[in-house]
């Protein structure tokens, strides 16, 4: 199919594309690497008067670090440059390890960071991950803007706390504290497709090796990027040990996650996919905790 009719606009400044956002607002759409919004439009499943192409505005595709550790990430940067820079392979290996999931490299040359984020999709990486890193999303409007974090940013499905006006431009990730490892897995029914269950797990270890902090973030398990909040609180305090790891996995699956039934896998089967998934990611995150000591 093809896309309804729509005006175009190629800004070469943020400010200006922000001022096409405010005169428009809810009839115009961002068009960033378009490997969602174009499928999207061509469905029909969105129809706006305007498209707003950000893909000239140079000033947000960047990836630097700050004094502090933290990772800055522009929103136009691509998947692909998340996917190859030694500085995020440094700074943040748990993003490293999971954008290789992310599609095909064809998509991941043009698709963005911010277009992920933007977009919303459950079974997207890239909203788990910004969830799990701790990350904080600056969404900018015509004179302001506000930071939300990333437990926040996701509202449901394909839905988030964007107003139409408001650009997403960039996402701060704080440095991981020291004694942390980590581990991206999902499980996919060909490499490249949607997962049909994911997660990114951090955990921190305290100076006795018990476990200070967890987290464990799903996706395609419910609306959004789910947190499993009770089951990170299992783990704190004890020594990542098989029962603690198990008793986690089953706390999340059982009780945490809301995964949606498709034609590949009911919902049962997604949270015994999750279960051990959780498992897997528990153990590798320790082994790298400890090395990490
Ligand atoms: C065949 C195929 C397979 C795919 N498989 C996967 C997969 O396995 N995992 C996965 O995560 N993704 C997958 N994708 C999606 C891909 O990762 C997209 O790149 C991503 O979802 C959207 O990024 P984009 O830059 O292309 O955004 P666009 O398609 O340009 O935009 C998406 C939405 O975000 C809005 N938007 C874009 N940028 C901003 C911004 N800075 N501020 C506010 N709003 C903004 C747009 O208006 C639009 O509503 C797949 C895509 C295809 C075509």
């Amino acid at each position: 199919m093809k896309p309804a009719p729509f005006e175009y606009e190629a800004p070469t400044s943020l400010d200006a594309a922000l001022d096409l956002m405010a005169r428009h607002g809810a009839d115009a759409k961002l068009l960033a690497g378009g490997q969602s919004l174009i499928p999207v439009m061509n469905f029909r499943l969105a129809e706006p008067a305007l498209l707003v192409d950000i893909n000239r505005v140079a000033e947000l595709d960047f990836l630097r670090q700050d004094a502090d550790g933290t990772l800055r990430i522009g929103a136009l940067t691509r998947q692909r440059r998340l996917e190859r820079d030694p500085l995020v392979a440094k700074v943040a290996p748990l993003l490293h390890e999971a954008v290789p999931f992310i599609a095909h490299p064809q998509i991941r040359n043009r698709g963005t960071f911010g277009g992920s984020l933007a977009h919303a999709d459950p079974a997207a990486e890239l909203p788990a991950l910004a969830v799990a890193l701790g990350a904080r999303l600056r969404l900018r409007r015509k004179g302001g803007d506000r930071w939300v974090d990333a437990a926040d940013f996701f509202a449901g499905l394909f839905t988030t706390a964007l107003e139409p006006e408001e650009i997403l431009v960039e996402a701060a990730i704080p440095p991981a504290p020291p004694r942390t490892g980590w581990a991206f897995l999902e499980i996919a029914r060909r490499h490249g497709d949607y997962a049909q269950a994911g997660i990114a797990a951090r955990v921190t270890l305290d100076e006795s090796g018990r476990c200070r902090e967890a987290r464990l973030v799903y996706l395609s398990a419910g609306d959004a990027p789910v947190q499993a909040r009770e089951a990170a609180r299992l783990l704190a305090g004890q020594e990542l040990s098989e029962a603690a790891i198990e008793a986690a996995a089953e706390k999340a699956s059982r009780d945490e996650i809301h995964p949606p039934g498709d034609v590949h896998s009911t919902p049962e089967f997604k949270r015994h996919l999750a279960r051990v998934l959780t498992r897997r990611a528990l153990r590798k995150a320790a082994e790298r905790a400890r090395e990490a000591a």
